[in-house]
């Protein structure tokens, strides 16, 4: 079975003003060691998407599935990053990211060396910092090792550098490529820049506007310097 399983998803919001068709019967596989991007209009569902593929949301019609069982709920073996890293100011970056793996007890895949995390991206000198002590890019990096610290088999994004700069956005894509080139995780990755998802990914999943569809899903092979 493939790694995620989305079958037929579909989300209608209930709002004050009405009902919102979100989703609208999405099927997509995905391999373990993928790196696939999602791109299209603003509410054409991608949030939606991630949100329940991350177990935030439930999915209440259609299935979706993680190793081939149903996801019902946030997994240990999943890693989310959203746009704002939202690091908790009282804690240091270290305990930060230490946090997940706190809550989450020992068992199951294990923790990854926070001094690993750390110098992977760039952070060896920052660990005992307080969040605002860093720069944008930097609280992003520091989410991203939050995300990864129980070792997780897949990453999901949501426009996790839509909030930086464009130099800052392009040496955090490279080094997102560097992270999934070295760990062989399988990355979900929601932008609205096509050439970045074509940059990164080796899959550009582009959806159509309201309600939620697939409208073409694309295999990239294109040459990528390495990391
Ligand atoms: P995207 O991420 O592609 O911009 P979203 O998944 O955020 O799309 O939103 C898809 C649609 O669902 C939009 O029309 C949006 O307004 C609506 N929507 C998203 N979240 C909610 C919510 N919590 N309540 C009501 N409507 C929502
Ligand atoms: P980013 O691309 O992560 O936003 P910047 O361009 O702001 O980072 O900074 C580049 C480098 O400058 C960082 O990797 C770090 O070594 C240093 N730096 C940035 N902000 C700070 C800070 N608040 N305190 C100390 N060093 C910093």
């Amino acid at each position: 079975p493939p790694l995620i399983g989305i079958r037929a998803a579909a989300k209608t919001y209930e709002t004050q003003t009405g009902a919102v068709r979100a989703l609208d019967g999405v099927d997509l596989d995905i391999a373990d060691g993928e790196f696939v991007s999602i791109v299209g209009p603003s509410g054409c569902g991608k949030s939606t998407l991630l949100r329940m593929l991350a177990g935030l949301d439930p999915c209440e019609e259609g299935e979706l599935t993680l190793e081939g069982r149903r996801i019902d709920g946030p997994s240990r073996d999943v890693g989310v990053v959203f746009q704002a890293a939202n690091l908790l100011p009282w804690l240091t970056v270290r305990q930060n990211i230490e946090l997940p793996a706190r809550v989450g007890g020992r068992q199951g895949r294990g923790t990854v060396r926070v001094d690993d995390l750390l110098a992977m991206t760039g952070l060896a000198d920052f660990g005992e910092r307080y969040p605002y002590e860093l720069s944008g890019g930097m609280q992003q990096r520091a989410g991203i090792c939050r995300a990864l610290v129980r070792d997780p088999r897949t990453l999901l994004m949501d426009e996790p550098f839509g909030a930086l700069d464009a130099l800052t956005r392009e040496r955090m894509n490279l080094e997102l490529q560097r992270i999934w080139q070295a760990n062989g995780k399988t990355v979900i990755l929601i932008t609205h820049s096509i050439s970045e998802a074509i940059f990164l990914a080796d899959r550009v999943v582009v959806m159509s506007a309201r309600p939620g569809r697939v409208l073409c899903d694309l295999k990239v092979d294109i040459p990528r310097p390495r990391g």
